[in-house]
């Protein structure tokens, strides 16, 4: 793995702090109980970050990562591993197969390896109609003429098949000098009380949706790690006309919690053969990922929902970058009703200084300048939302299974990117991957091609 994944998250999350971000620091007192939950407290600046599992969280990391990032189906096996992380290699024609299919030379390491060759064109065709109509699972599987082990087969090939082709068309524009994203977490649920909690990405400029994570992992977990709550403390959006208040009211809920980083999104019922990690771990995971995005971008800002466990995650997963002032991190809050400007205004027990616009308030975390954050625009910040929606509305709620989930998810990905429209054009047409507007049918159609070549 080329890419560096922070692995000790029981670290000084402030900022300003010397010890901030630095694994083993001796300011630390591991394991303290000093407010009454499991801390790292850290003398230097008197914080208390609750304590992390950091072996849970670097085990469904490792996960998480194989399948964002690992599945893939093109280029050399050895030297090119894994998307955005290991460098694409060029590669020459070296023959054929004694089935037929083509073969191809690695020019870096001269292994040889073979193209994938999908015959059944016409069965992936009929999976793809299934998922974009949303029938329920047993009528889809029935209208396909196939037995459910095949349907589920295909389902695997197809999410492989369209995440590659994004994944691959992602690549080529990702380097760049300047990248803004936006986060938010979001609760899904499933019929019988089944549910998961959801982190989504967004490129801020296209609405492109980068990356989405849920707190499902095949991992066996300590009982202590699987998420088991009937509580909600996810800070609910105040119904008041002034954003003061509004923000005001955010942090009141924020301090009712048992720690700041407590988020639970009431209950959630197991999937069979998986486990729920805690939200909060799901965030630690999720801003690591990230970093395969950022880290082909000379800078990136990255503005987050207004929620304490999402700040520490993305704080450890950039804190390198932090640094050396080439990422900047910012609350954000969407807030459209007429209000009074905030004009870096302090709120809340931290003192986060707040700015606002006619799209919301913004809060840079990464340093107190004042003014810095007055003219910020996120141009389709709504994009998560969308997403969020387009999943609610279509994806199958019986569903049962991890692995339908993950490839549900990713399927609707590339399609809300590749097909769903926004004045006329698709948010992978904003993103810069493609000049085409896609239906499902000639997404499917193009990625083959793309795959089959190679
Ligand atoms: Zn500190
Ligand atoms: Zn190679």
């Amino acid at each position: 793995m080329m890419i560096k994944f922070k692995n000790d998250f029981n670290c000084c999350k402030t900022v300003g702090c010397k010890s901030f971000g630095v694994a083993n620091s001796p300011d630390y007192i591991y394991k303290s109980r000093r407010l009454g939950y499991l801390s790292i407290e850290c003398r230097a600046c008197g914080s208390n970050p609750p304590w992390i599992n950091n072996l849970l969280v670097n085990n469904v990391l490792k996960e998480k990562f194989e399948y964002q990032f690992g599945r893939k189906l093109t280029g050399c096996p050895k030297c090119y591993k894994y998307f955005f992380i290991t460098e694409r290699t060029d590669s020459k024609l070296n023959g054929f197969t004694s089935a037929g299919t083509q073969r191809k030379k690695c020019s870096q390491c001269h292994s040889i390896f073979t193209l994938q060759n999908f015959k059944n064109i016409n069965a992936l065709k009929l999976v793809l109609s299934t998922i974009v109509s949303h029938k329920d699972m047993r009528e889809s599987i029935k209208s396909t003429g196939l037995s459910a082990r095949l349907y589920y087969f295909y389902l695997n090939k197809l999410a492989l098949i369209l995440s590659n082709f994004s994944r691959l068309n992602e690549e080529n524009v990702m380097e760049r000098k300047y990248l803004a994203m936006h986060t938010q977490g979001k609760v899904l649920h499933l019929d019988h009380n089944r549910g998961l909690y959801i982190l989504i990405t967004a490129e801020v400029d296209s609405g492109y949706i980068l990356l989405q994570n849920n707190n499902l992992t095949s991992q066996d977990l300590n009982n202590k790690d699987i998420y088991c709550s009937l509580e909600n403390t996810v800070i609910a959006v105040p119904n008041v006309d002034n954003i003061e208040n509004a923000l005001i009211n955010r942090y009141q809920q924020n301090m009712k919690r048992k720690h700041f980083e407590q988020l639970l999104v009431g209950e959630l019922k197991p999937i069979t053969k998986c486990n729920l990690i805690y939200p909060d771990k799901l965030a630690y995971i999720h801003f690591q990922l990230l970093n395969a995005f950022t880290g082909k971008a000379d800078k990136y800002a990255h503005y987050i929902e207004h929620e304490s466990s999402l700040r520490a995650a993305t704080l450890m997963a950039s804190y390198a970058d932090i640094k050396k002032s080439n990422a900047e991190i910012y609350y954000f809050f969407p807030f459209t009703k007429v209000s009074e400007k905030l004009q870096g205004k302090d709120i809340g027990w931290w003192k986060d200084k707040w700015f606002s616009n006619e799209q919301g308030a913004y809060s840079p975390i990464t340093y107190k300048v004042k003014n810095r954050a007055a003219d910020v625009k996120l141009p389709e910040s709504d994009s998560v939302d969308l997403f969020y929606s387009y999943l609610n509305q279509h994806m199958n709620k019986g569903v049962n299974s991890i692995n339908v989930i993950d490839n549900l998810s990713e399927i609707h990905r590339v399609i809300f990117n590749y097909c769903d429209l926004k004045n006329k054009t698709t948010r992978a047409n904003s993103f810069g991957v493609t000049d085409k507007i896609y239906t499902s049918e000639s997404l499917l159609d193009d990625a083959l091609k793309m795959i089959m070549a190679g």
